[in-house]
């Protein structure tokens, strides 16, 4: 057994970081300033995005992208159940109406045969959550919401970078949202990035510092104009340099966490294949997957162990895991506001009891990979 703990998604933060962030102290801005507008411009041209915006977290650009779009009490927005409670709440915070749907058992991403049956008058957008990395349907959700006239909010906070029939995912026109939370792809401490149209994405400047007509930026900056106007009640999202100046250098190893993270996940499956215990995440043919998780399903009865104790025997054999994720419908605020059931939604609901994220992060050694593996091997009864 291992001697160290071997955490499920610490950041990989190297000398590069540590440095641009001791410039950006040192150079007198620290707020939104050059590095912010930096980071936004290069992540869009790395994305192909048509316009970004760099935020406070991934929630605040998932907000901003329902305020934007005028979205509020009255209107409704299908999102999937197999969520982090993030993608729900902001459909509360605008006063609007979350109705949940299933998820495919192949991908547990959004199925669009049951968006395409929660749709009502009342559905104004449909946020689909990339999990764990691998593209929505997104052919088939655009053409539903194309029908409905409905907006397509992408929640893109696994997907950095993802692509979908050889697009990548926040190219579109259509808002997508990612995170930089200190256990996603790419990491500011916190932080986030809205992608989009060109016109909502300045608009989005405004909401996002105040409602104020100019930012602070441009107003201290030598030859700035003090004066400012409010066009609205906005917001306090605004990215610092201090994030900016993390973001900039781990975009420079972006590349390179992705083809280490595709290593690990391509040597999981090699070791735990054979074991026929798990249902084992895939990437469909037309898509490449982030590889933000992986998470692996119990089947039922091929271990003498249930997923509670497997993960505490992970636990005890020093190999952190988690669970991706409790489905939103089962929690007590929903539940109760909703009155939804747990079998309401069954494929969901059993990838919330039969899931188990494994660690996958750049920084994992092949050795670490191997301890996983063998403890897996251990609690399978198969040392
Ligand atoms: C992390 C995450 C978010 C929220 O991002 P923050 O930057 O933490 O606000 C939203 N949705 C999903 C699916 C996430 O995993």
């Amino acid at each position: 057994m291992r001697d160290e703990f071997l955490p499920f998604a610490p950041p990989s933060i190297t000398r590069a970081e540590i440095d641009e962030v001791v410039d950006a102290l040192e150079s007198g801005w620290i707020t939104t300033g050059p590095r912010t507008k930096a980071f936004e411009g290069e992540l869009a041209a790395y994305l192909g995005a048509p316009a970004a915006l760099a935020l406070s977290s991934g929630t605040a650009a998932l907000h901003l992208a329902l305020v934007l779009a005028d979205i509020g009490p009255g209107d409704e927005v299908i999102t999937t159940t197999l969520t982090f409670t993030a993608t729900v709440a902001v459909i509360e915070h605008v006063g609007a109406r979350p109705v949940l749907v299933d998820v495919e058992p192949d991908t547990l991403n959004l199925d669009p045969d049951a968006v395409a049956a929660a749709v009502t008058e009342r559905t104004r957008a449909v946020i689909a959550v990339h999990y764990g990395g691998h593209p929505c349907d997104l052919d088939r959700l655009e053409s539903i919401c194309r029908e409905h006239d409905l907006l397509l909010v992408e929640d893109a906070a696994h997907a950095l970078p993802a692509r979908y029939r050889g697009r990548l995912v926040g190219s579109g026109d259509n808002p997508a949202a990612f995170s930089f939370y200190a256990t996603k792809n790419l990491t500011t401490a916190e932080g986030g990035l809205l992608t989009g149209d060109p016109q909502m994405i300045e608009r989005g400047i405004v909401a996002s510092l105040h409602g104020m007509d100019r930012d602070a930026w441009k107003r201290h900056d030598k030859g700035g104009s003090w004066r400012y106007d409010v066009v609205m009640p906005g917001f306090k999202y605004n990215m610092t340099d201090l994030q900016a100046a993390i973001g900039l250098q781990q975009l420079r190893r972006l590349d390179g966490f992705l083809a280490r993270r595709r290593e690990v996940a391509a040597a999981y499956t090699a070791a735990l294949a054979p074991l026929d215990a798990f249902d084992l995440p895939s990437e469909r043919e037309d898509c490449a997957s982030a590889w933000h998780l992986y998470p692996v399903r119990l089947k039922p009865g091929a271990l003498p162990v249930t997923r509670d104790d497997f993960m505490t025997g992970m636990r005890d054999r020093n190999i952190g895991t988690s669970v991706h994720f409790i489905p939103i419908h089962t929690f007590t605020y929903y539940r109760d506001k909703y009155g939804y059931r747990p079998e309401d939604f069954p494929v969901a609901l059993d990838a919330g009891d039969r899931a188990v994220s494994l660690p996958l992060h750049p920084d994992l050694s092949d050795d670490d990979v191997a301890d996983v593996v063998a403890a897996i091997r251990d609690l399978a009864g198969r040392a």
